[in-house]
């Protein structure tokens, strides 16, 4: 059984102040048996919030990670001092990582590989453009993107990775893909998954959906058979509306 994971992606939003009073406000609440609640927030609030989640379910998660352990890298940050700092999940390759700070597949594949170095798990984020949907090319870019962030995992990491599937026309733009729609993309996924490691390793993999997830539809994509949770952005800022997508996850 792939337990259901509730990631909310805070992009560049929230000072220290305004985190850890989200956090005053989902202790407890957004907490649910048998729904794992990720907050995935910017660097500057990682301290703050992993000493606020103490005694609690909830978990934290960085939105990006340098594949380096050290180095001359200006402005960047590592997986070890995301471990120091006791964060658990990094979420990487992002669709707007990939697009405005011009990160590849195969940098996606160094970041996860050295997420696993430092015990973080990773959110590895794919999906397809407009443009490719157009034309017909979801599936492949799906493939090309997910074989190459997993490659060099040993299967025992690639069955605890998570795969956040993100049509990058669906972010942020309040255009959701239908559940129909994201569970067949998902499955296909699941079966390069099974290709690249083993049938056993593609059933652990928990797979989410992302892009323009809301309180209002969640139930809808976490009934279909191979949708294991949201990556949330926008909705997952309101304590009340992340709340509710943490309860919908049931
Ligand atoms: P959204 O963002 O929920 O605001 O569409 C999703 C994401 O970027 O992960």
């Amino acid at each position: 059984m792939r337990t259901p994971i509730i990631a909310g992606n805070w992009k560049m939003f929230k000072t220290v102040e305004e985190s850890l009073a989200f956090v005053e406000q989902v202790k407890g609440k957004a907490e649910v048996a048998g729904v794992e609640s990720v907050i995935c927030a910017p660097f500057t609030n990682l301290p703050a919030l992993v000493e606020a989640v103490k005694g609690t379910s909830l978990k934290i998660g960085a939105q990006n990670v340098h594949f380096a352990d050290s180095g001359a890298y200006t402005g960047e940050i590592s997986g070890g001092m995301l471990k120091a700092l006791g964060v658990d999940y990094v979420i990487i390759g992002h669709s707007e990582r990939r697009a405005y700070f011009a990160e590849s597949d195969a940098i996606v594949n160094q970041k996860v590989l050295a997420a696993y170095k430092y015990g973080l798990t990773p959110i590895v984020c794919v999906g397809e453009s407009l443009e490719e949907r157009e034309a017909g090319k979801t599936k492949e870019v799906c493939k090309v993107q997910t074989e190459a962030a997993l490659q060099g995992l040993t299967s025992e990491q690639a069955a605890q990775v998570v795969v956040a599937y993100e049509p990058i026309w669906a972010i942020g733009t309040g255009k959701s893909s239908t559940a129909d729609d994201a569970n067949e993309v998902i499955s296909y996924i699941r079966e390069v998954i099974a290709a690249q490691f083993s049938a056993d390793v593609a059933a652990a993999v928990r797979i989410q959906y992302g892009g323009s997830v809301k309180p209002g539809n969640i139930k809808e994509y976490m009934s279909a058979s191979d949708i294991d949770g949201a990556l949330v952005g926008g909705a997952s800022l309101e304590p009340d509306s992340y709340i509710q997508l943490v309860e919908g996850a049931k």
